[in-house]
């Protein structure tokens, strides 16, 4: 189950985007991509003519990035969504959407996709009642994701548990804060994935 581990920051002024990998401190004026709005290294801050090929690399980068997922785990979720019916792009996005780790994220049981994952590692996340501790897990339509009953009383989940009830929740999952848990109500659309990434581009670049 590799990840990355590298300097998170650096990856968000690689794409100049803000990914939002760090929780709050993405969000005060200690994020790094406010400071130095340029990329990272040597060379970060000399312009480039950029090839349509490089246009597509930034955009397949930037969806891994957003994600936290590898390579070869990106290729083989652009072949399954490729062998799914419908746009491929869109399907690619709603695969990375429905991992477990991206959906505790959107619940707002975590400030970060990367604190999703160790959430999920620690096995603080139940589907369907049965604990699950694997980030990658693919939810489906009518899974039903909780928090484990031991879990409650760690000071970590508490209180992020408190501060999701100010953050609001995407229309295609149904959180029930009381009862600690949510269901995934449907497959989301396009409009409903939130992140910067023009898809076609990636799908352009797997076609090559
Ligand atoms: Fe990216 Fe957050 Fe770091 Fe800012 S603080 S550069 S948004 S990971």
């Amino acid at each position: 189950m590799a990840r990355y581990t590298g300097a998170v920051c650096r990856l968000c002024r690689r794409e100049g985007v803000k990914l939002y990998l760090k929780g709050e401190r993405c969000y005060s004026d200690k994020c790094a991509i406010d400071r130095r709005p340029y990329a990272p290294g040597q060379h970060g801050q000399t312009r480039k003519k950029v090839s349509e090929y490089g246009l597509q690399l930034r955009e397949k980068q930037k969806a891994r990035r957003v994600y936290g997922v590898l390579e070869s785990q990106f290729r083989s979720y652009y072949q399954e969504a490729a062998r799914r019916k419908g746009i491929t792009g869109e399907t690619l996005l709603q695969i990375l959407e429905s991992r477990l780790d991206n959906v505790v994220y959107r619940l707002g049981f975590a400030a970060s996709r990367p604190e999703a994952r160790q959430i999920v590692r620690h096995g603080h996340i139940t589907v369907n009642g049965k604990r699950v501790d694997i980030p990658s897990y693919l939810t489906r339509v009518g899974d039903v994701i909780g928090i484990n009953e031991k879990s409650l009383e760690s000071p970590r989940i508490k209180e992020l548990l408190e501060s999701a009830e100010t953050k609001t929740t995407p229309a295609w999952l149904e959180r029930d804060l009381n009862a600690k848990n949510a269901r995934i109500a449907r497959v989301p659309s396009r409009e409903e994935i939130d992140i910067p990434v023009a898809e076609q581009m990636i799908v352009e670049l797997y076609s090559r």
